[in-house]
């Protein structure tokens, strides 16, 4: 062995291709080797028994805001609370920051920014909503992941839909510029159709918003969005599934030879119409969170692979726009990085039958927040992967823990709807190039050295 290791991590299960036990030694903030108990020594260690050790996870679509709107949520509350949930790094969306990352000069704003506040390490996310070749090749350069757009309004007049005819023009433009598309897939027409008759009617109840968009506004987008890109020889990516139906389209892309991925979030997959009758506001998003059937569909599809991962959609927004009874007049977004971890871990343990390998359920978890989404956007194997030579991103969880979340420890700035809630495993300590940026017994002070992380060269379909 060369080198002292800085750091071992001790005694825990290492879950990542496989699980075993195994020390992990760590130096410079990568991970250097992978040791038999006790075979090495280190100038500080982490005592992990009965524990299990996964790479940090991979939240590939967040809202932070900053700049613009960080009375929203900014990068160190954002952060703070994506590391209390065992996220390492995370993949900014452009909007709803502002300026909105559309080109070279806004994208550098948001990564000071985050480079100022954030606990974790990140990745960035440019806009598309237009066709300009020009500002896709500046966020390229830069290593933006790839580029979001909407099919529908998107709630902030500074980030407008991609029109009709510019979808096939800018997914091409995308595809030049070797950037990936993520797309918001509701139909505009639809939305404001249902929309005019649910409100026609004078409903004002609860269910009435998910009613102004049912499942056939993200059906027709998905499929559209589908048809474009295979058109346009474009890589997209669905962002937020939330209609099991919505599915059929992707499946039916894949089968045609399109590069197409589709994530859903936790929020889809924990609450149902009853939840969002209680909560309100706080569980407003679009599209809606629909009833308990499509909830199990959801678990259903991700557990058989047609949905490729889950990602938080954390977007919170000052409590007062979440006030109010009227719920088309609230913020839509919903705050979920701290639990995005959580929710997946226990809703796949609730949904385990027979004799429960715990391993499994948690390598399932691992592949589908960290590993799979570290892939698709070209930062594997540095990130979604504890391996020699990967960074020393590694989350300390006691699969056992029964626990629920408490106002004092939500960090979002947002109302979170997680609180009060009953998980099954628990984030313990969380590590982000070795360094302690979460650590559930004590407070970690000044631990804001988040990096900036550029796409790779290689991303996998
Ligand atoms: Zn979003």
């Amino acid at each position: 062995m060369s080198a002292k290791a800085d750091l071992a991590i001790r005694g825990a299960v290492v879950v990542s291709d496989g699980a075993y036990a195994r020390d992990i030694l760590i130096r410079d903030g990568r991970i250097s080797a992978l040791v038999e108990a006790g075979a090495s020594t280190a100038k500080h260690e982490i005592d992990a028994r009965g524990l299990l050790a996964l790479p940090g996870v991979v939240d590939a679509h967040v809202h932070f805001n900053e700049p613009g709107r960080t009375d929203w949520e900014g990068w160190a509350s954002g952060s703070r609370a994506a590391a209390a949930g065992g996220t390492t790094t995370v993949l900014d969306m452009p909007l709803n920051s502002v300026p909105p990352v559309l080109d070279g000069a806004s994208f550098d704003l948001k990564r000071a920014a985050a480079e100022r506040a954030s606990v974790v390490d990140f990745a960035l996310w440019g806009g598309l909503v237009d066709v300009d070749p020009g500002a896709l090749r500046e966020l390229s350069e830069r290593g933006a992941v790839g580029v979001k757009a909407f099919l529908c309004d998107s709630g902030v007049p500074e980030f407008p839909a991609i029109s009709d005819e510019d979808l096939v023009p800018a997914l091409r433009a995308a595809a030049d510029a070797g950037l990936v598309v993520a797309l918001h897939c509701e139909d505009e027409a639809l939305v404001r159709e249902a929309t005019a008759r649910v409100r026609g009617t004078g409903r004002s109840d609860v269910g009435a918003w998910p009613s102004s968009r049912p499942p056939l506004v993200e059906v027709r987008a998905v499929a559209r969005a589908c048809a474009a890109a295979r058109e346009a020889r474009a890589r997209i990516h669905i962002v937020h599934v939330s209609a099991v139906e919505a599915l059929g389209a992707v499946g039916a892309a894949r089968d045609m030879g399109t590069d197409v991925t589709a994530e859903t979030c936790p929020h889809y997959l924990t609450f149902d119409e009853d939840d969002l009758a209680g909560q309100g506001a706080a569980l407003k998003c679009a599209p809606p969170i629909r009833d308990a059937r499509n909830r199990d569909g959801l678990w259903r599809a991700l557990l058989e692979g047609r949905i490729d991962f889950v990602a938080s959609d954390h977007s919170p927004c000052s409590p007062e726009l979440k006030d109010g009874a009227d719920l088309f007049a609230a913020w839509g977004g919903v705050a979920g990085a701290q639990s995005l971890l959580p929710a997946v871990f226990g809703g796949a343990m609730a949904r385990a039958s027979g004799a429960i390998d715990v391993r499994k359920v948690a390598g399932f978890a691992v592949w589908r927040l960290s590993t799979r989404p570290a892939k698709r956007f070209g930062l594997w194997p540095r990130k979604g992967a504890i391996a020699p030579g990967s960074d020393a991103d590694v989350v300390l969880f006691d699969p056992d823990r029964e626990w629920a979340l408490d106002r004092e420890r939500s960090y979002t700035r947002g109302v979170d709807p997680y609180v009060g809630r009953s998980f099954r495993g628990k984030v313990v300590r969380t590590l982000v190039a070795g360094r302690t940026v979460y650590n559930e017994l004590e407070t970690v002070t000044n631990p804001a050295r988040g990096r900036f992380i550029g796409r790779g060269e290689v991303a996998e379909g």
